[in-house]
């Protein structure tokens, strides 16, 4: 007995128990506390298009969305991202029944687990993660099983042959990301057609994270690795629900609009979970969202330029510095190797205690990817820093990353 009067139980149910405090919590409170800079946590430190945070403030006095909107979302947003579906891929979707407004992509990813998952079925997801991805599947009674990326020839790689190995009898979904948080891999045309043709071959919903459709980079010969939509592929389209988000893309991380593109029966399940989570949300927002999806290509453009220059400028600022860079082809992460730093400066290659060292040695804060694996040896000398700050910021934390 305890003298406490409190529940003995402990709170956290045993679904949870494993995801009871984030990393990002205590290196966010880490760069408050030191004044480093946070290259952590992965939000813009500049907000979107001027117009659109305009078209938000005209909707709100407006009274547009400011009670329950739609269960399914406004329809000026859906119809823009069909719009947007189509002009971008040439997948066409029906506004009314192929599409659904979610509070961001993590409500997306969670409701479609929640709808699409039995107790006990497997989910295959790439590790590295996303972190919500393993509460969403634990959420959901499933099984997580990872399949690693490895780095060969400077990118993070998908093995085929081991994803194929993973599908048992019991797989029920795959949980793909591309562009891919936190490698910077966009997979290419080639690997998924593999995917899609095993996910056809054994049956398997696949659930496609592609926040950072927009997010995707020119390589030095001129060409862009063009994101290319998992559905677009044959028997694709019938069992992939495809997610996107505002957040990412126009950066308004704080709006929460994010949406599922999928056929009815699809879009119908992912609902009937979507509809108890959080019914509806960011009313106003769905219409500055609407309109931002209308942007002309220029902006999609200038956005992507903007963050290639920050991309090489803080890739350039770590190679100095003697980390191995994994230059990525999409996203607004790199991921480090810090073994070649030296065995005492990194910390004999321990992502972990380095991160919690850096911003007393260096003054910025980065992430261990050891938290996006399960197999944690995997992910152990890799390190994540975000670039989608303003140059100025980048430039310094360079400066700083010098005296490692
Ligand atoms: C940021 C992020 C999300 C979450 O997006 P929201 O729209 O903010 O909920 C989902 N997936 C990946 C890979 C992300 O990086």
């Amino acid at each position: 007995m305890t003298p406490s009067s409190g529940p003995s139980r402990p709170l956290l149910n045993r679904r949870l128990a494993e995801f009871g405090t984030t990393i990002f919590a205590e290196m966010s409170a880490l760069a408050v506390r030191t004044g480093a800079i946070n290259l952590g946590q992965g939000f813009p430190d500049t907000d979107g298009p001027e117009e659109v945070r305009e078209a938000a403030v005209r909707a709100l006095r407006d009274g547009r969305g400011n009670q329950y909107p739609p269960g399914p979302g406004v329809p000026e947003l859906r119809t823009a991202i069909a719009a947007h579906q189509l002009r971008n891929y040439g997948l066409s979707y029906d506004p009314d029944r192929e599409v659904l407004v979610t509070a961001g992509a993590t409500e997306a990813i969670a409701a479609s687990l929640l709808a699409l998952v039995e107790p006990g079925d497997e989910v295959i997801a790439l590790e590295p993660y996303y972190d919500s991805y393993a509460a969403s599947i634990a959420l959901a009674g499933g099984t997580r099983v990872p399949v690693t990326l490895r780095p060969r020839e400077g990118r993070f790689v998908l093995d085929l042959d081991e994803l194929r190995d993973a599908v048992t009898p019991r797989t029920r979904l795959l949980l793909l990301n591309t562009p891919h948080n936190p490698t910077g891999t966009v997979l290419s045309r080639e690997e998924l057609a593999e995917i899609a043709k095993l996910a056809v071959e054994r049956d398997l919903l696949v659930v496609t994270d592609e926040v950072y459709e927009h997010q995707v980079f020119t390589d030095e010969n001129g060409t862009t690795p063009a994101h290319i939509p998992l559905a677009t592929f044959p028997g694709m389209r019938e069992r992939t629900v495809t997610i996107g988000s505002a957040g990412k893309t126009f950066s308004f991380t704080g709006w929460k609009v994010g949406w599922v593109t999928s056929t009815p029966e699809l879009v119908t399940a992912v609902r009937s979970a979507k509809q108890y989570l959080t019914f509806v949300a960011s009313g106003p927002f769905q219409y500055a969202i609407a309109e931002a999806l209308a942007l002309p290509e220029s902006y999609f453009t200038s956005v992507r330029e903007d963050l290639r220059a920050k991309r090489d400028l803080l890739s350039a600022g770590l190679t100095a510095a003697g980390f191995e860079v994994y230059r990525p082809q999409g996203t607004y992460f790199i991921t480090t190797d810090i073994r070649p730093l030296g065995d005492s400066r990194s910390h004999g290659g321990d992502g972990f205690a380095f991160c919690r060292a850096l911003p007393e040695r260096a003054g910025v804060v980065a992430i261990p990817n050891a938290v996006f694996y399960d197999h944690r040896e995997e992910g152990a000398p890799f390190v994540r820093f975000a670039f989608c700050k303003r140059t100025e910021v980048l430039a310094d934390a360079v400066d700083r990353l010098k005296a490692l």
